[in-house]
């Protein structure tokens, strides 16, 4: 098979919008192969310009919080009122093992029988980079093949909420209420990358703690963030994936910030600031590699590597070898 051709019939399948295809192409865009990598940056230049319609958003919380179900009936509803939906997936556990935090296998089925959803699993293997450049590149094949809203699912564990934050539009954090204290053991960080939180299941029993969670996130969140720069402000509400509760008000909070950001242009800013952050981290992450491979580096990097442990040297005078014998 010649590759023009191959490329022809994977754009072909992707416009047509053939789940087969998208796969494959998808698969394509995740290979670590060299020839592979080329194939893909060729396809994914072709198509570029029909890239970015989508809502991108990222969903996160940590394991048993209902992410799954919620994504599930939230995803149907979409559907349902014309939407093409795509999950995608960021599993930090995939970069270390082959355990799954995520375990895709056996969720959201009634989403993944529909015609209009498309659920892919977290890419695996290689760094949380790695795994976050092929996520980024299959949300661009997603929106070539017409997706309109593209969900990327993740858990609070390391920087992969971080990451996810990078590549969305919008990033809901999903919470349980507890016993009082909602607060605490909840990262800083979190707060600040959040668009919306929701107290997920909040229903049956668990409503009236669920709203005592909400106003408490809430006056958190007037403290730590009034007003964004961007002219948002970050909102609570309270969600149930089981009883469907909340989850068209969420659409509509999607929607309101959309509106928004495309009004004053951050989304457009937003988007650029991502695509030149992921670039420059790729070059990082190429320097970095590029680095400790060069073999004028390779063959001195242990011995210096225990200079600067056993206080021979500084680390500066050490960097700067490096980087000369680098350079040099
Ligand atoms: P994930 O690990 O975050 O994907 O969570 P799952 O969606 O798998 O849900 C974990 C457990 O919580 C399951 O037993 C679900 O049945 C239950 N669950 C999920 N969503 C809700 C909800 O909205 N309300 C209630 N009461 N239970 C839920």
């Amino acid at each position: 098979m010649n590759t023009p051709t191959h490329l022809a019939s994977l754009l072909d399948g992707i416009r047509d919008n053939d789940r087969a295809t998208l796969g494959r192409a998808i698969t394509l865009v995740e290979s670590n192969s060299p020839g592979d990598r080329d194939r893909a940056q060729e396809l994914l230049t072709a198509l570029l310009p029909s890239t970015g319609g989508a809502h991108r958003i990222g969903i996160s919380g940590v394991p048993g919080v209902g992410k799954s179900t919620f994504i599930e009936s939230f995803g149907l509803r979409l559907v349902e009122a014309g939407h093409r939906v795509a999950v995608l997936a960021v599993d930090p556990s995939s970069t270390v093992s082959k355990g799954s935090i995520l375990g895709d296998k056996t969720r959201m089925e009634k989403l993944a029988a529909t015609d209009s959803a498309f659920i892919r699993p977290s890419p695996t293997g290689g760094s949380l980079g790695g795994v976050a450049r092929k996520t980024r590149e299959a949300i661009l094949v997603c929106e070539a093949a017409g997706y309109d809203v593209v969900l990327v699912e993740t858990v609070g564990v390391g920087q992969s909420e971080t990451t996810v934050a990078e590549m969305v539009d919008f990033f809901l954090l999903l919470k349980l209420a507890g016993a009082g204290d909602e607060l605490q053991g909840i990262k800083r960080g979190i707060l600040e990358l959040a668009d919306l939180i929701a107290i997920n299941k909040a229903d049956g029993e668990n409503l009236q703690a669920a709203e005592l969670a909400r106003a408490e996130f809430e006056r958190a969140l007037q403290i730590l963030r009034p007003a964004d720069e961007d002219g948002w402000t970050p909102k609570v509400v309270t969600s149930s994936g089981q009883s469907g509760a909340g989850l068209d008000e969420i659409w509509e909070i999607i929607n309101e910030h959309h509106e928004l950001l495309s009004g004053n242009g951050e989304l457009e800013q937003r988007r650029k600031q991502q695509l030149l952050g992921w670039m420059w981290s790729l070059v990082d992450e190429g320097l970095r590699s590029a680095v400790r491979e060069h073999p004028g580096v390779a063959d001195t990097l242990k011995a210096l590597e225990q200079d600067v442990l056993e206080g021979r040297i500084t680390a500066t005078s050490a960097a700067e070898q490096i980087l000369g014998a680098f350079g040099g």
